[in-house]
């Protein structure tokens, strides 16, 4: 099954992907994730895209695109995958469907998770990650903890340059001009399954398999 998680910052698509990635047993592909990794080990597409992130806006398609294909190709991507954060423009869309139908991935499904603006604001100026083991926490989970739960590494927490507050506004507005007709995009010719993102994570998730699998 090859799951295109769609929602705007915040609205819970990396933690769901996390626990459908387990449940369903396909790879999880990131490009946020794919772009910190690059960041992280300074390389040329690092040290250009920290820039674009650090503002808020979006690397550009070309390069996006790029990504995408090279990591679709990957052997174990064949069966499955979970994707998280890609596309995020119509152009990006349209790739993607060429690629898909290309690799003969033809089972796909779009799963679009919503929130509001508050919760989204709430949400992302107290999330922190572990540097170790790249687990996502809310400041309320970590509070009393020196060391991550998920992976016992000391004092790994941290914020996401990109979650300060006047970033994730222009997130947010990236995200309503640009990232939203997506939405319309996959609304015109496929079955986009649609869920409320506040709730508990285990019942969202819960909800998104079986309306996957129904
Ligand atoms: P995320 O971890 O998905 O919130 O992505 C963090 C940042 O990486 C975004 O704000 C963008 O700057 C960049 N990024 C991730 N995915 C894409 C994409 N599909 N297109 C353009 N930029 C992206």
């Amino acid at each position: 099954m090859y799951i295109i998680l769609f929602g705007a910052p915040g609205a819970g698509k990396g933690t769901q992907a996390k626990i459908l990635s387990s449940k369903l047993n396909i790879p999880h592909i990131s490009t946020g994730d794919i772009l910190r990794s690059a960041i992280e080990k300074k390389t040329q597409l690092g040290l250009e895209a920290k820039k674009i992130m650090d503002k808020g806006e979006l690397v550009p398609d070309n390069i996006m695109v790029g990504i995408i294909r090279d990591t679709l190709k990957e052997e174990r991507n064949k069966s499955g995958f979970i994707l998280d954060g890609f596309p995020r423009t119509v152009a990006q869309a349209r790739d993607l469907d060429k690629l898909l139908s290309e690799l003969g991935m033809n089972q796909k499904k779009v799963v679009s998770i919503t929130t509001n603006e508050g919760e989204i604001i709430k949400r992302l100026t107290s999330r922190r990650a572990c540097k170790n083991c790249k687990q996502i926490y809310s400041l309320e989970e970590i509070e009393n903890s020196d060391s991550c739960p998920n992976c016992g590494a000391k004092d790994s927490f941290y914020q996401r340059s990109d979650d300060k507050e006047e970033v994730i506004r222009k997130r947010l507005e990236v995200f309503n001009t640009t990232t939203k007709p997506v939405l319309d995009y996959y609304s015109e010719n496929e079955n986009v399954i649609y869920m409320d993102g506040i709730g508990k994570v285990e019942e969202i998730s819960q909800n998104i398999l079986q309306k996957l699998e129904g």
